[in-house]
């Protein structure tokens, strides 16, 4: 049995050191990646279910590899969360993503994400406030999409800076909701504006009985607080036919438009006679 685990070990061992050398290349390339251009924002109409009108779109990262090609945000961002690189790549992201909304000449709203290491970090509100006045966009018009396991570490330093936020007139969302730990109490304790229910529970809304009680339990809840809610990850009419039906707010979703190049959806962000 000995030398069985020590063959074991062996045998592991070369595909351990390549992941290893591996993470640590992608942590290195992902230190320059801001300087060297790599990464790019695109962006995902946000739609009022009602009428189908767009009202916003989602800032999304994008990071092109010079030799990997496109990495994932679900792969790269936790490496540059625990490296630390996230606070000049998530400037960038805000900085771009507001610049991005000031130009366009309809007064749509900008979602951006923001990372729990870039809400915890020293002046991070200042930066947010710095940002504003640098690119000239309305306050109102800039959200900030949270996640909870940003609150949950240091839970009175995450409210005094999401205050301060409010203050300058920035929207919150709570983001992924329904994913995370405790969600009710932070929503009692915390000023979010929106509810952005995560994509697993719109995925067969229409069919699954256990998905459907769940969407109607959120949307309850949001009627009950004052807080509009919008689904993410909709990808068939049969979802969204469910949505319209039980009065959500709000969606987002393949079915409604892939995240791409700003360019895209040019005819949305210009005035009617430049589109
Ligand atoms: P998220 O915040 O939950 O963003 C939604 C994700 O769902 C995006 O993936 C989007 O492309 C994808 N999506 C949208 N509609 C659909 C759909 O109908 N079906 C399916 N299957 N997926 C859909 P993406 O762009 O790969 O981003 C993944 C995650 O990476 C995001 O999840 C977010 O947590 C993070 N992320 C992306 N950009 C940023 C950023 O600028 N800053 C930070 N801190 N995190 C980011
Ligand atoms: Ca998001
Ligand atoms: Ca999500
Ligand atoms: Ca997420």
């Amino acid at each position: 049995a000995k030398s069985q685990g020590r063959g074991t070990v062996r045998f592991f061992e070369p595909v351990l050191a390549a992941r290893i050398r591996d993470r640590r290349a992608l942590e290195h390339d992902l230190r320059h990646a801001v300087e060297r251009g790599e990464l790019q924002m695109v962006y995902q109409p946000q739609t009022r279910v009602e009428s189908g009108a767009i009202v916003g779109f989602e800032a999304l990262l994008r990071w092109h590899h010079p030799e990997r090609g496109a990495v994932s945000p679900e792969l790269f961002i936790p490496i540059a969360e625990e490296t630390g690189s996230i606070l000049a790549i998530g400037e960038w992201v805000l900085r771009e993503s507001c610049r991005e909304a000031a130009s366009w000449d309809k007064p749509l709203r900008i979602a951006v994400n923001v990372s729990p290491v870039q809400l915890h970090a020293p002046g991070f509100a200042e930066l947010v406030h710095e940002v504003l006045v640098a690119t000239g966009l309305s306050p109102a018009r800039l959200e900030l999409e949270i996640t909870e396991t940003a609150l949950i570490r240091d839970p009175v330093r995450a409210l005094a800076t999401l205050r301060r936020i409010k203050a300058l007139g920035v929207r919150l969302a709570m983001d992924d909701f329904g994913t995370g730990y405790s969600s009710l109490s932070n929503l009692r304790a915390f000023p979010f504006d929106k509810i952005k229910i995560d994509r697993s529970f719109i995925r067969a809304v229409d069919v699954n009985h256990e998905t459907a009680a769940i969407m109607r339990a959120v949307l309850g809840l949001g009627r009950g607080l004052g807080l509009p809610v919008l689904a993410e990850g909709v990808e068939t009419s049969a979802e969204l036919a469910f949505l319209g039906a039980e009065a959500c707010q709000e969606a987002q979703g393949y079915l409604l438009g892939r995240p791409g190049p700003i360019a895209h959806f040019a005819e949305h962000t210009a005035s009617a006679g430049e589109a």
